[in-house]
């Protein structure tokens, strides 16, 4: 087998790096060990986590960081102790590429690994359990642990496939944990590349999906993907009273803390949950409590999906034929592409493309 790849990707080093300023270099990947996957990359969504983590938003970034957590390409090394890859096999890593995986661990060994409370290794801005650093895939290859490598169904491209690993799970797996079926209406607050998946998920669950957004020129884009109701904040008075209690389930997938966050629960109705995706750098949530006592709402986040529910979001993909709206730009585009996403440009999610 030869082994003559380099890694080479973009890299932030600083905050500024997010302005499109990220350079394209080579980073050592972590040690190889028996159980890893060498994957030569072809495709990789952008995130909106890419751009926290290229700021520092979270909290001090470990640079260089090479971001880019919806990789999808070839196992070009599989080792020996890895089931179920093969070398050629088409596979992908999503936003976590390891958990502790300890047996005694509750969550690691009932299939709950992205709850791990001990060792959460995101698929880059890491430090895996080995001591190597993680890179993410606006890169040329990425190592990653097996157990967080997915193969990828022959019935969705690749360029779809990328992002479902993030975006895709986040919006699935909330959905069948909430029990989302023929019935249930969803409010979906934020139509991003998030939103987006989480209004076709819910459609071929058998929901009715209403997309909520300040303004009204994603309107058509949303009925297109089967949305039966459209609330444009900015531009409809008394939309809040208008359409209280409509909604079992909303997905709050904005990142900001300045949002009108009772009007928003004020159309739950009762027994309704609010799902918080977002994490805001602008500080936390204001809640009045008469918001969640009166008509006994939910409030709850979410954070991705095990490797189990990835699994089965492949599978629901390929048979439902989900299909997200993406646009594949090359991968040296990168730096103009994540200033397009910070400027709110893409239509939903881009997908850069070696
Ligand atoms: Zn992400
Ligand atoms: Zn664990």
């Amino acid at each position: 087998m030869s082994l003559d790849y380099k890694f080479e990707g973009w890299l932030g080093h600083d905050p500024s790096s997010a302005k499109g300023k990220m350079q394209w270099g080579f980073f050592e990947p972590k040690e190889w060990e028996e159980t890893d996957v060498d994957i030569k990359i072809s495709h990789c969504g952008i995130c909106g986590t890419d751009l926290h983590n290229l700021r520092s938003g979270w909290g001090p970034t470990i640079y260089p960081c090479c971001v880019g957590h919806e990789i999808v390409g070839n196992a070009i090394r599989v080792g020996s102790k890895v089931e179920g890859i093969h070398i050629g096999d088409r596979v992908g890593v999503g936003a976590q590429c390891d958990s502790c995986c300890e047996r005694d661990c509750e969550e690691c060994s009932s299939g709950n690994e992205n709850y791990c409370p001990r060792k959460w290794i995101g698929t880059y801005n890491a430090i895996h359990k080995n001591g190597g650093k993680s890179y993410g895939g606006y890169a040329t290859y990425n190592r990653s642990p097996s157990r967080f490598v997915f193969k990828i169904p022959d019935a969705i491209e690749s360029k779809h496939a990328a992002p479902m690993l993030c975006a895709g799970i986040t919006t699935y797996a909330p959905l069948k944990r909430n029990n989302c079926g023929p019935g249930t209406k969803v409010g979906i607050i934020g139509f991003g590349g998030l939103g987006h998946f989480g209004l076709m998920w819910a459609k071929a669950l058998g929901a009715e999906v209403t997309v909520i957004s300040r303004k009204s020129d994603k309107k058509d884009d949303a009925f297109e993907m089967g949305a039966t109701k459209f609330i444009a904040t900015a531009e409809e008075e008394n939309w809040a009273i208008r359409n209280a209690g409509s909604l079992n389930m909303i997905f709050s997938i904005l990142s900001s803390s300045k949002l009108p966050y009772p009007e928003y629960l004020s159309l739950l109705c009762k027994d309704g949950t609010f799902i918080q995706f977002g994490v805001p750098e602008d500080g936390p949530l204001t809640i009045p409590a008469i918001s969640l006592v009166m008509k006994r709402v939910k409030m709850t986040g979410s954070l991705i999906g095990s490797p189990s529910e990835i699994r089965e979001m492949l599978q629901f993909a390929a048979e439902n034929v989900i299909k997200p709206w993406v646009k594949e730009l090359p991968m040296k585009d990168a730096n103009q592409a994540i200033v397009d996403m910070t400027d709110g440009k893409a239509r939903y999610r881009y997908v850069l493309v070696n």
